[in-house]
């Protein structure tokens, strides 16, 4: 753990484990709630001073944080590969994801302007201030371990915040070495603190109730948010929910089904279908089911598990044997209520697979709403395919489901498009995109989704407050 600028170790241990094989790869202090308090104590004695740093002392220290995470780009991804498992291209790409908000937010650090505005009293002049709004807790998910960790922290220490982070059990080590990461930029002891845990509810209560902690930053399920958004309510903190997704995906009629299989085929299976935005309802239209359905499961086909350090392996372990079972018995729900197993549908055991969490790539037709997998989010790598006729129908049923943060339209009409564009009800819509996301462009979701939006313009007002002065003239 890293406190008030001190790396804090004598503490009892969790274990950390490397899904693909079961192997364990390093240990982390197990908090307890005097570390907690020593936490947010020392974010609230850095604020005093850290606010006070103008924003071009903060930039340049974002800055230097991203030139030292690019240059540890390689040893940062094997790092994730080990600790969460998926392939050592895709941590590579996450490294960088994870860095472009330093450089974003490094950028952003010095465009946070108040106004002025106009009165409609002559001796009367209002200005409005930016102002950070304080202690931040951050709580981070396992499935992205350093890009959901910079997502929050780039646009905090932009604008004047310190923090207490939590990153999740599973990737504390990944959390650990974006501390160093911190320390080596040279931010000040304090602003930046790192606790890990094994129960993270008492992490979360003290985020909640201590009055020093002004914001709550949190990425995870729509449950754990639920609750946590209760209980900073009662406290009237400012929260940050990004929460979890049921991505609908839709081939339209004028659609390539081709080229949508092949897209849909790409982002399903990144990160072993262990993402948020992962499309988990792929609804196509009867005059392509046929067409779709070959050239999906042909390249589902091709797609091979393993370690993510073997080059030409693309599908990583599940986390944890609770979420292969929650893959598995979807699957086993969908398939006993009538839906076609086109390939996959079993775990995988053989070879050097044996220790490990793998699940085989599976595809998945006919699925109705009678079966969980239907509307409950899919965790995992399986790609349910419903088939529909009505074009009406389909934006309704995409839209039937309490999440509301990704969806995917294909299409080659224009108006189908924009159509469609505009009737989902979801904060990302990737229209022939299977990749709508930058540390540019506002991530997050509507409904129970989540609360607000992370990187662009937008992220860093979710650590904003805006401090109105009206003046007087004698
Ligand atoms: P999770 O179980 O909600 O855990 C997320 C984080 O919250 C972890 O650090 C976890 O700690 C912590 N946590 C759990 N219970 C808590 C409590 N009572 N008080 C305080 N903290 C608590 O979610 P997950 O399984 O790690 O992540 C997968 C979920 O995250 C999916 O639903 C996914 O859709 C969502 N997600 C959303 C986005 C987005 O941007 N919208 C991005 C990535 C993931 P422990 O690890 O110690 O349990």
């Amino acid at each position: 753990m890293y406190i008030d600028g001190q790396w804090v170790t004598e503490r009892s241990h969790f274990l950390v484990t490397n899904p693909a094989s079961g192997d364990v790869i390093g240990e982390v202090p197990d908090c307890t709630s005097e570390d907690i308090d020593a936490a947010i104590t020392a974010a609230s004695e850095a604020l005093k001073s850290w606010k006070q740093t103008t924003a071009y002392e903060r930039s340049g220290l974002l800055y230097r944080a991203w030139e030292i995470m690019l240059s540890r780009k390689q040893e940062l991804a094997e790092l994730m590969t080990r600790e969460q498992g998926k392939p050592l291209k895709a941590s590579l790409n996450e490294v960088q994801y994870g860095a472009d908000f330093l450089l974003w937010f490094a950028e952003e650090a010095k465009r946070i302007n108040g106004q002025t505005i106009p009165s409609s009293r002559d001796n009367q002049r209002f200005i409005t201030q930016k102002v950070p709004v304080g202690v931040v807790g951050a709580i981070t998910p396992w499935n992205y371990p350093i890009s959901m960790i910079t997502r929050k922290l780039a646009p905090a220490l932009a604008v004047g915040c310190t923090l207490v982070l939590k990153p999740a059990e599973q990737t504390p080590l990944c959390a650990k070495a974006m501390a160093e990461v911190f320390e080596e930029a040279g931010f000040p002891a304090g602003v930046i603190n790192v606790i890990t845990s094994r129960d993270p509810a008492p992490v979360g209560e003290a985020f909640c109730s201590d009055p020093r902690i002004r914001k709550l930053a949190f990425t995870g399920s729509t449950a754990v948010g639920k609750k946590l958004n209760a209980q900073a309510a009662a406290h009237m903190k400012r929260v940050s929910m990004e929460l979890g997704g049921h991505a609908p995906a839709i081939v339209f009629p004028d659609a390539d089904p081709a080229h949508a299989a092949k897209g849909l085929s790409l982002v399903k299976f990144l990160n072993t279908g262990q993402a948020c935005i992962s499309p988990n309802r792929i609804f196509v239209h009867r005059v392509h089911a046929e067409a779709f359905l070959a050239e999906l499961t042909a390249r589902v086909c091709r797609l091979k598990a393993g370690s993510g350090f073997e080059a030409g392996n693309s599908i990583g372990p599940l986390i944890n044997e609770a979420a292969l079972q929650k893959v598995d018995s979807q699957v086993q729900d969908a398939l006993a209520k009538g839906a076609t197993l086109y390939t996959g549908g079993h775990r995988l055991t053989d070879g050097e697979l044996r220790g490990g969490l793998f699940y085989a790539p599976t595809v998945l037709a006919g699925v109705t709403p009678e079966m969980r997998i239907y509307y409950e989010e899919t965790f995992g790598p399986v790609a349910p395919v419903v088939i529909y006729g009505d074009e009406d129908d389909v934006l309704a049923m995409a839209n039937d489901t309490e999440y509301g943060l990704a969806a995917y339209v294909y299409s080659n009409n224009l108006s189908t498009a924009v159509k469609a564009f505009e009737a989902l009800e979801f904060g990302i819509i990737g229209i022939n995109d299977i990749n709508p996301t930058s540390a540019a462009a506002p991530f997050g979701g509507m409904k129970s989704s989540g609360l607000g939006r992370e990187g662009a313009q937008e992220g860093i007002e979710e650590y904003l407050e805006t401090k109105l002065g009206g003046f007087a003239l004698g």
